[in-house]
């Protein structure tokens, strides 16, 4: 550590390490190299790559991120300190970790007396042999060595004098960094204050950092009190992925240190790409990415009451702790039964539909809206049906096209499914009738429609069906179709369908609501349609009146 950077403060990602641990998240090789370059262009300091002696996954992963073209990052490789009563020279492990050539190595080892008795069943002496032996192994070689301290608050509580002589062991031997890790999860942020202050007394030419799992829903908070302590090093993953509660998720404490303690962590103007980074993150994880997700999430500054709507509109800083653009996520206000008339003014100009200058107009919609929502419909996450639903109430939506009918036939034979629709469109005063076939009704009509409208329609061809969510709502809470909305419809089930839809540019969602599934899915299905030609500016056969 140089004495320029002693006292800034290093963000160590291991998304790819200890965050891959998480149930569900497994990621190939290619996987991993796109992880370290979204991570690389965020501008974090460290990637850990993971444990090359685990997996050969591993292995050619350290192979191939050698290759790559690291603009900020340096890359850690982790492994385990030497095995008990052996010598570190000739070690299969030390070697493995060695080959992976990488600038940083992470070094984990014991530090509670329980594991050393228990998990170890080595003599205590021993254990800081295998650590000293270790870190001196790499150091020797010109590596940077971080020793992880596992468990080592549960093994400070347990016995301070050991779990520091561990420390000591890792220091005298030249390792750079001691990481304290809450392996558990379960320290709370008054106790990782004590230690850590403890720490920082005792060994102050070296980089002391922490490494805090999430299961007592503290290990951002840990993090942040550490660094508030004195601690310049954070090890935390992408997203808070991690095995059971997960790991400290580095894009909350990254966010929280540069917006409120005004810590420079990643290269300038980058904090502006930390929701992007996220989303890709999970998409390559292939996990569902949390709404609530604190700074990067979509809800993270959405809204749903309509009091607050009209004061978001004056005054965006009164209702949110940061500005959403400085994390790349944006204000958002949700459309819902509780709704009031501001919100759906808001959500509206949004989508570029000025309501204000119209009163009635924007009572008309907001009718509609709780009448909808009362009947099952859900506008959260269908912006699309919201813009066509206003746009229909304001005669401003261009009709591309009428449904006269569809048929669908199911067929079963010899374990496939197969399943037609014919459907019969007018288009102005022109009668089209096609056939599609599909796996399943849903797939059927949508190939039946993409036929009826390609001729009139081109650019349906690049509008693809990306995601199809059913949900079967409980009769109770909603009224039955059809009737009055007002009316519970007692045993009736409802399904609605949220579909998402693409083109080249983005996504947007539709949904459908009814008794019968095919229904449910068509609406939703002829509303991504219809909002995909709307985007595409494709000429109506029947123009909107105004
Ligand atoms: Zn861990």
């Amino acid at each position: 550590m140089s004495a320029t950077d002693a006292g800034r403060v290093e963000m160590y990602d291991t998304t790819l390490r200890d965050g891959s641990q998480q149930v569900g998240l497994d990621l190939t090789v290619e996987d991993k190299l796109r992880v370290a370059t979204a991570l690389d262009a965020l501008g974090v300091d460290v990637v850990e790559g993971g444990w090359p002696g685990s997996n050969p996954k591993d292995k050619e992963f350290f192979a191939r991120a050698a290759e790559l073209p690291w603009r900020n990052a340096q890359l850690a490789a982790f492994g385990a300190t030497r095995r008990p009563n052996r010598s570190a020279d000739g070690d299969p492990d030390l070697e493995t970790l060695l080959v992976a050539n990488t600038p940083i190595v992470a070094l984990v080892g014991k530090a509670w007396t329980l594991h050393v008795d228990e998990a170890l069943r080595t003599s205590r002496d021993e254990n800081l042999a295998m650590i000293a032996d270790s870190a001196r192994f790499f150091v020797r070689e010109g590596r940077r060595v971080v020793y992880d301290a596992e468990h080592f608050f549960d093994g400070y509580a347990a016995d301070r004098a050991y779990a520091l002589a561990c420390l000591a062991a890792a220091a005298e031997a030249g390792a750079d960094t001691l990481a304290l890790c809450d392996t558990n999860g379960g320290t709370l942020p008054d106790d990782i204050v004590r230690v850590v202050r403890d720490v920082l007394v005792r060994f102050p030419g070296l980089r002391v950092g922490v490494h805090c799992h999430n299961d007592a829903a503290c290990a951002v908070a840990n993090s942040l009190v550490a660094v508030a302590e004195g601690a310049t090093h954070v090890q935390g993953a992408a997203n808070g992925y991690g095995e059971r509660c997960g790991n400290a998720d580095l894009f909350a404490v990254i966010a929280g240190l540069e917006l409120k303690r005004e810590h420079e962590l990643l290269p300038p103007g980058r904090l502006a790409a930390l929701a992007s980074t996220a989303r890709e993150i999970a998409e390559l994880a292939n996990l569902p990415f949390d709404a609530k997700q604190p700074y990067v999430g979509s809800s993270a500054f959405a809204t749903k009451a309509g009091l607050h709507a009209s004061a978001i509109a004056r005054r965006p800083d009164a209702y949110s702790h940061v500005d959403p653009s400085r994390v790349g996520n944006r204000a958002h206000v949700l459309v819902s039964e509780l709704a009031g008339r501001s919100n759906v003014l808001v959500k509206a100009a949004e989508l570029g539909l000025d309501l204000s200058s119209d009163p009635e107009l924007a009572t008309a919609v907001l009718e509609e809206i709780k009448d909808a929502e009362h009947r099952g419909y859900a506008f959260e996450a269908a912006d699309a049906s919201f813009e066509l639903l206003v746009r229909r109430v304001a005669g401003r939506n261009p009709a591309w096209f009428d449904l006269e009918g569809y048929r669908v036939v199911i067929e079963k034979t010899d374990g496939t499914d197969r399943s037609e629709a014919i459907v019969r469109l007018l288009l102005g005063d022109q009668r089209v009738v096609a056939v599609g076939e599909g796996v399943g009704p849903v797939h059927a009509l949508d190939q039946a429609l993409r036929k009826a409208l390609s001729e009139l329609y081109p650019q349906i061809a690049s509008i693809h069906l990306v995601d199809y969510k059913v949900r079967i709502l409980d009769g109770r809470a909603v009224a039955s179709p059809g009737g009055d909305p007002r009316t519970p419809a007692g045993t009736s089930a409802v399904t609605r369908v949220m579909l998402t839809s693409a083109d080249h540019d983005g996504e947007w969602t539709t949904v459908g609501v009814s008794d019968d599934i095919v229904t449910a899915s068509w609406e939703a299905l002829a509303d991504g349609i219809s909002y995909g030609l709307l985007r595409a500016g494709a000429a109506a056969m029947v123009p909107a009146d105004a």
